[in-house]
């Protein structure tokens, strides 16, 4: 496998009336080709704002100030407003949770289908109509053709959902960022959704980017995971040492949030207290709050990102702990 995705420190900030606020904290992290990388973490940890980063789709007072994301050996910061454009649909595609927002109410599926085929794909429109069909087969939408000639309104949320992901894949992306694009749907809906970006992930290559706060749908889809908080990256591995062996106690919070389905006596735990605001300026570790292993060097001193093994690093004071030979306090 080769890297397609490279970020290295980024850093993104709103712009408000209290000044600067980072969302994203010089973060860096890197999608190989076919690699499902999901990032996960609670609402407003910065999962949303970096993958919106990599496409070049923050809001208007957001802004990258510092680092580089090179897709394909390609830096992206820095590129006009009608670079990126030619990029997404192309190279980069997106999925978001919820198909109105990208797909235009007032046209119909097969223009909006049609559309990125003709443009970066040179297609005629007759061409592009036939794609558009086979597209659509393809996310398992039934009777196609006359699909072409509805409107979005007209169409299921689960079918407009397999609409914007047939759109999303139209032009056989490298990269797919995916931002929670199953939260809203049933089970039955979403696991056909999983298994469809997983099939054309192996077709044609892709990496893919998934964006979740569910640790279920991470198990089933992710090579590799990254949880981040506060805007930082925290912890990231391959999925089975997160979930076997998860070494950062935010890590663990999430895991033992999740609800045992086999044990309906369990108590639901949660990580106490909330995640801090974009403006709060926490000294040390940004989690040593919320910590229930908190000490006095997590209260002064950012920990450094440690490495637990080659493909396995935790950003936290107890791994230097571990390292040292001294008793594993956590597990
Ligand atoms: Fe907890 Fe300290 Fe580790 Fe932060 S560095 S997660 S406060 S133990
Ligand atoms: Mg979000």
């Amino acid at each position: 496998m080769s890297r397609l995705l490279n970020v290295d420190n980024l850093e993104t900030k709103f712009r408000t009336a209290d000044g600067h606020l980072p969302a994203v904290r010089k973060i860096s992290f890197s999608v190989d080709k076919e690699e499902t990388l999901c990032i996960v973490g609670e609402s407003g940890c910065g999962k949303s704002i970096t993958s919106l980063s990599i496409m070049g789709l923050l809001p208007s007072n957001g802004e990258i100030t510092g680092g580089s994301i090179r897709l394909d050996d390609e830096n992206l910061i820095g590129k006009s407003e009608e670079e990126m454009e030619q990029l997404r649909g192309n190279a980069l595609s997106m999925i978001f949770q919820e198909p109105m927002t990208a797909l235009n109410p007032v046209l119909t599926i097969g223009y909006q289908l049609r559309e990125p085929l003709t443009i970066h794909k040179n297609m005629s429109k007759k061409e592009a109509t036939k794609a558009s069909i086979e597209l659509l087969d393809k996310v398992g939408i039934p009777d196609s053709k006359e699909k072409l000639d509805q409107y979005p309104h007209e169409l299921s949320g689960g079918m407009r959902q397999r609409v914007m992901i047939a759109m999303a894949l139209a032009c056989e992306p490298s990269l797919l960022v995916a931002d929670e694009p199953t939260t809203a749907l049933d089970v039955t809906i979403q696991a056909q959704i999983l298994d469809l970006i997983h099939e054309l992930q192996s077709d044609i290559g892709m990496g893919v980017i998934f964006v979740t706060h569910d640790m279920g749908v991470v198990a089933d889809i992710a090579d590799r995971v990254m949880v981040m908080y506060a805007g930082e990256v925290v912890e990231v591995a391959d999925v089975e040492s997160i979930f076997e062996n998860p070494q950062h106690p935010y890590t663990k919070g999430l895991l033992e949030s999740v609800p045992d389905v086999d044990d309906v006596s369990q108590e639901l735990q949660v990580i106490k207290g909330s995640m801090p605001g974009l403006n709060d300026e926490i000294s040390g570790c940004r989690f040593h709050l919320r910590c229930p292993f908190a000490t006095e060097v997590c209260k002064h001193k950012e920990p450094p990102s440690f490495e637990v093994t080659p493909t396995h690093y935790s950003k936290c004071w107890l791994q230097e702990v571990n390292q040292s030979g001294q008793p594993d306090t956590i597990t």
